[in-house]
C-alpha cells in the first residue's frame, strides 16, 4: 500500500509573550480577525505571521524571521549577484 505524501503545511509558529507584545506595540505585528499578521523589514507590508510567508527562525523570539519570503528570495540573488 502506498504511503500518503507528506502534506506541506503552514503553521504560525507561537511567539515569546513579551516579544509578541513588543513587536504588537511597534506595529511590527497587528493582530486581525483572520490572525496574526507580521510586517515585513524591507517591503513594509504585513503577511500573514506564518511559515507560508516568512521562513523559520530558531533563534528568533518569534521564530520567524524578519524578511518575508518573496524578500528574503530576492535579498539571496542579490547577494549572489554582488
Ligand atoms: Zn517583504
Amino acid at each position: 500500500m502506498a504511503r500518503p505524501h507528506k502534506a506541506h503545511l503552514a503553521y504560525c509558529p507561537i511567539p515569546r509573550k513579551g516579544a509578541l507584545m513588543r513587536r504588537l506595540a511597534t506595529g511590527q505585528y497587528q493582530a486581525t480577525p483572520l490572525g496574526l499578521e507580521a510586517r515585513c523589514t524591507v517591503c513594509n507590508e504585513y503577511w500573514p505571521a506564518d511559515t507560508e510567508f516568512f521562513h523559520l527562525n530558531q533563534s528568533s523570539t518569534t521564530g520567524l524571521g524578519a524578511r518575508c519570503k518573496a524578500c528574503d528570495i530576492d535579498c539571496r540573488a542579490e547577494a549572489q549577484a554582488a
